[in-house]
């Protein structure tokens, strides 16, 4: 279906709502990832009919054929974003067009069906309109949208799915960590992604392979975990959800190229923009473990950050790993670089800072 009918949405009223009350007192501490809205958008994509059916609809359980291909052969993809409150009640998404154009990529590279990336937009933007009261209004909260899409041909030939089913479900969030700086565990044994595979989408299997090096970080006490190259097990990579940064003692920022084998961020991408407009020197070059360590006994490294549509900018404040544990600047947060940045972005992101860019929508 490639008319105009394609986006236009029908909406199935919801049969049991929550009630106004019990919103209220989910949206009063929600956590992270599971108080779930009322509503779900979903479409439907089938060889030779193209996308179709877009709906939005109660949220609930989805019937999948125990024969579906995502259970067997993992094509998934997904995406996350978030909606803000902005100071005069209205509502703002930050670089939507930037997931939706993420999402495609990520499509392409899983061999699954791209959602056109406009189809995306309406959906994310009805769920949305339709969810808005669940939207909390806390100084970190935000409304937490998670598009996917999965694989739901009943085939148990290893080939890319003839049917997919999109949907979006959304979550009101508060901040993913509790505050301060996290601690960071460098995987030397576990890689996340190599060359030629899919560290650039954000698929599933991607975070599938890096949940034993997470657990790895939790049982060492520390937050998050971090990767290397697979090929020399030497190059910071990236986190398990997050990018990384470093700020030098000259005010450099020292952040890993996009190789593809790390998520292209939003976050990332915004920051990069954001420092070069202060007059920061902004360098996306390979930087090494060791010489990571180096500088941070030497004190040319004097900060480092994760950042993310989840973590936004928050400060590392140590790593450990098997060469020992160092400490970044003071190890509390207290970074101003790193401070800065994450000011300007959080302004921008929820409507309180002019936006030149036009990032906020
Ligand atoms: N890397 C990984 C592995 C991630 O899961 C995420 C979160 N999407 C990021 C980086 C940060 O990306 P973004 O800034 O677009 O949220």
């Amino acid at each position: 279906m490639d008319s105009a009918d394609q986006f236009r949405f029908t909406h199935i009223p919801h049969p049991a709502p929550v009630s106004v009350a019990q919103r209220a007192e989910l949206l009063a501490n929600p956590g992270f990832g599971r108080v779930f809205t009322d509503h779900m958008a979903v479409i439907r994509y089938k060889e030779g009919q193209g996308w179709h059916n877009p709906t939005i609809e109660a949220r609930a359980p989805i019937a999948l054929d125990p024969a579906a291909a995502v259970l067997h052969y993992a094509q998934e993809i997904f995406e996350g974003m978030k909606a803000y409150r902005a100071a005069d009640g209205g509502v703002v998404m930050f670089r939507p067009d930037a997931n939706a154009r993420r999402f495609h990529q990520s499509a392409e590279r899983m061999a699954m069906a791209p959602l056109p990336d406009a189809l995306f937009l309406e959906a994310v933007r009805e769920l949305v309109k339709v969810d808005r009261d669940w939207i909390p209004s806390g100084e970190s909260a935000s409304l937490y949208l998670r598009p996917f899409m999965i694989a739901n041909e009943a085939f148990l030939g290893v080939k890319p799915s003839a049917e997919y089913l999109f949907i979006v479900i959304a979550s009101p969030v508060g901040a993913y960590f509790s505050g301060g700086a996290v601690s960071v565990w460098v995987s030397e044994d576990y890689t996340r992604a190599a060359p030629g595979g899919t560290g650039a989408a954000k698929c599933g299997g991607n975070y599938a392979a890096s949940l034993l090096a997470q657990r790895e970080a939790k049982a060492q006490n520390c937050d998050q975990v971090l990767f290397l190259d697979a090929a020399e097990h030497r190059w910071i990579e990236e986190m398990g959800g997050m990018n990384i940064f470093f700020v030098m003692k000259d005010g450099t920022l020292v952040t890993p190229p996009l190789g593809g084998t790390i998520l292209p961020g939003i976050t990332r991408d915004a920051l990069l923009t954001l420092a070069r407009d202060k007059g920061l020197t902004v360098r996306e070059e390979r930087y090494s473990i060791e010489q990571c360590y180096e500088d941070a006994a030497s004190g040319r490294l004097v900060e480092a950050f994760a950042c993310g549509t989840a973590a936004v900018v928050t400060s590392i404040g140590r790593f450990r790993g098997q060469r020992g544990e160092i400490v970044i600047g003071a190890g509390n947060g207290a970074d101003p670089v790193t401070e800065g940045l994450r000011d300007a972005l959080i302004g921008i992101q929820r409507g309180q800072r002019p936006d030149p860019y036009g990032w906020v929508q």
